[in-house]
């Protein structure tokens, strides 16, 4: 038996995504058997407990709260965001929060000619002055600016700035569920999952392997879930693992 619990420091789970369709996430998971607990942050791993605190509502307005507590597992997946590689943090470039800064061309300050994309270069949006999230969708279209402005540099042409226009966002949360936004509409549940896998499925190029994922994915909507995948979960009492210990320590 296996009992999932995700631990959320923010008030909500998928922050990038639109409120209703993370909340929408929030609930599926919960109907699925996840424990999901929000302003609730990390602070230790010892191999076998965590402890957690849970933080403050409104921590500027009020006295500190937050409260200790403590879960036995010896299971954690850390998946608190990337970080970029110290190669680059430990480079000539100049980098921000270990990103390289570049200009409106993608070209590294002081290094023209040098060209940084994707996860580990630093591009601001302008409409928020905040970094725009490491995507593959912001990785690709700034690919293809670079790409044209080596050329340009190659051919003395004029180089052409990157202006990022997102296209949408989309995740799958469980089987034959998602949410998405596309086209400027918010969906979800089966058809943002459909949608999902048709956009992910277009995005691979070798025709071979495209119907390879295509036969696969197929296959997978006739048959049941996959194991990893959580449906009814049986929970243990704190009680019963107990007894368990003592059990182990008298053998
Ligand atoms: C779990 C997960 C899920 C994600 N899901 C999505 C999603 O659904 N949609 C989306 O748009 N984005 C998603 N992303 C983000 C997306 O994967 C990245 O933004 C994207 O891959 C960035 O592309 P990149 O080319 O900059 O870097 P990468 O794809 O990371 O490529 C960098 C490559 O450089 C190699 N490398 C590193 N150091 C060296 C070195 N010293 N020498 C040589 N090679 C080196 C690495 O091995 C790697 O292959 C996800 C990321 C993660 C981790």
């Amino acid at each position: 038996d296996i009992r999932v619990i995700v631990l959320e420091a923010l008030p909500m789970i998928l922050p990038g995504f639109n409120e209703k369709l993370a909340e929408f996430s929030k609930q599926k998971m919960i109907e699925r058997g996840i424990d999901i607990r929000l302003r609730t942050a990390v602070t230790s791993f010892d191999g076998t407990e965590v402890t957690i605190k849970s933080l403050d509502e409104n921590p500027k307005d009020s006295m500190d709260e937050s409260k200790i507590d403590v879960i036995r597992t010896k299971t954690l997946i850390w998946t608190a965001g990337v970080t970029p590689v110290n190669t680059i943090k430990r480079s000539m470039f100049k980098t921000d929060k270990g990103k390289v800064i570049v200009n409106d061309f993608l070209e590294v300050l002081e290094f023209p000619g040098v060209f940084a994309i994707g996860d580990c270069a630093l591009f601001m949006d302008p409409k928020t002055n905040r970094p725009f999230a490491p995507t593959a969708q912001l990785a690709e279209a700034q690919a293809k600016i670079a790409a044209h402005n080596l050329h340009a540099l190659i051919k003395n042409l004029e180089k052409r700035k990157f202006e990022y226009h997102s296209k949408g966002q989309m995740a799958i949360i469980g089987k034959r569920t998602g949410i998405a936004t596309f086209l400027g509409m918010n969906i979800s549940g089966f058809l943002a999952w459909l949608i999902w896998r048709n956009v992910y499925l277009s995005k691979i190029t070798l025709p071979d392997k495209k119907i390879r994922v295509f036969i696969d994915w197929a296959i997978d909507l006739l048959f049941d879930r996959d194991i990893s995948r959580l449906k009814l979960m049986k929970r243990e009492t704190e009680k019963e693992y107990k007894v368990l210990d003592e059990v182990d320590d008298v053998w």
